[in-house]
């Protein structure tokens, strides 16, 4: 089987780089190697600029302003920095240490919630419905008067539900509550606006938006509130002492790209992602038996499919289509072979979880691409079928 075979749906374990990007790091990678904190020669300096006009374009992306906005090597850097950062922060310490996230978070929020807490922090996991939708509510109801922080997550990456941002956010800011949102997954897809929204810090990554891997970055408000956090990485200085370490520059440069493509092609762009995504789901419902849309009831990314058909081994599916490349469980925790928690917090059946699948389209999925996936998967699963039955 040849790359050219082979149907990528698998956007929410990562991209491919789009070329204008590729094209763009390019220089960086190449002659323009300088430091972009050696401001004494011209290298160093075309570096710089570069970083800062990456930096403009990102903070645009989400209404900030460029000094809110920190590189860090990618989501999980930045989700810990953002929860032990400001849980470390000498301004809040003492007085709150309560934390609140919910249990369908990526594990780059969930394992720093869980080392807080064996450092003597108080953690709070929501749970969600069997759509994967959080109660504001008991969202409300849980901030307590020492309640420092709330992380949740904007668009999930197994089965891409959207938590509404702006509620969450505005009921944060009634509590005069941090509100820490991981938007790893809808950077640039979906509109995002930190004051709109009321968010004080988020996490973002470039290589699940078509950017290049091992680079994103941290917004954290300035004023109303400043939000304080303390350094994981000391050295430098870098990045306004937050986060030390030369610059990833054509990673950033790649990134300041991305995230620029992505809002100025998202009204067109998603829809059409959409638009394929619900075919593919449509016809999965029609020709695959009890098939369930897993957090099919909510808001979900454009991208994002996670299905489930009961009584096909979704392990068995997957080595039946080899030149389809898509996910059993978030790719990030597969390798613990355990059946995904997120599945598991909607409150799916045994039989439900082992026969999910996660699709995820993004801006180089072809029509002719998902026809063919339609194709492979119904042969597949009525195959197994048949085998079991
Ligand atoms: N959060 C979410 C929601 C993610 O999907 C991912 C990537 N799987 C991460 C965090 C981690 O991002 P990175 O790969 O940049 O560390």
């Amino acid at each position: 089987m040849s790359q050219d075979d082979l149907i990528y749906l698998d956007y929410n374990a990562t991209t491919p780089l789009d070329p204008r990007v590729l094209a763009a790091m390019e220089p960086f990678l190449r002659g323009s190697f300088g430091n972009a904190a050696s401001r004494h020669h011209s290298l160093g300096r075309q570096a710089n600029e570069a970083v800062e006009e990456s930096r403009q374009r990102i903070a645009a992306a989400i209404g900030a302003d460029p000094r809110e906005i920190y590189f860090t090597s990618g989501a999980t850097e930045s989700n810990n920095l953002a929860l032990l950062g400001i849980a470390a922060a000498p301004a809040y310490a003492g007085r709150r240490g309560h934390i609140i996230s919910v249990r369908t978070e990526h594990r780059a929020i969930l394992d720093p919630c869980h080392h807080l807490e064996t450092g003597g922090h108080d953690v709070t996991l929501l749970p969600v419905d069997d759509a994967g939708r959080l109660d504001l509510e008991e969202l409300r109801g849980a901030i307590r008067d020492d309640t420092l922080l709330v992380s949740v997550m904007h668009g999930n990456n197994e089965i891409g539900v959207l938590h509404p941002l702006q509620e969450i956010g505005k009921v944060c800011r009634e509590r005069a509550v941090l509100f820490h949102t991981d938007a790893t997954q809808s950077f640039g897809k979906e509109p995002i606006d930190v004051d709109r929204d009321h968010i004080d810090a988020l996490s973002f990554s470039a290589h699940k938006m078509c950017g290049p891997k091992g680079v994103g970055g941290l917004y954290l408000r300035r004023r109303g509130p400043r939000v304080r956090c303390e350094p994981l990485i000391r050295g430098g200085g870098h990045e306004r002492e937050l986060r030390s370490g030369t610059l990833n520059v054509p990673g950033i440069v790649g990134m300041g790209l991305a995230a620029h493509l992505g809002v100025a092609d998202r009204e067109t762009e998603q829809p059409r992602i959409r638009e394929l995504r619900d075919r593919l789901q449509a016809a999965l419902l029609q020709n695959i038996e009890d098939t369930v849309v897993n957090g099919g009831a909510a808001p979900r990314l454009a991208g994002t499919l996670n299905v489930s058909f009961p009584g096909v081994d979704a392990e068995a599916l997957i080595s039946r289509v080899p030149n389809l490349a898509v996910s059993t469980a978030s790719a990030c925790s597969s390798s613990t072979l355990q059946p995904s928690y997120v599945l598991g917090a909607l409150g799916l059946s045994e039989e439900l979880l082992t026969s999910s699948l996660r699709i995820s389209l993004g801006r180089f999925t072809t029509p002719a691409e998902i026809d063919r996936a339609i194709e492979y998967i119904l042969r597949a699963a009525q195959a197994l079928r048949e085998q079991s039955a």
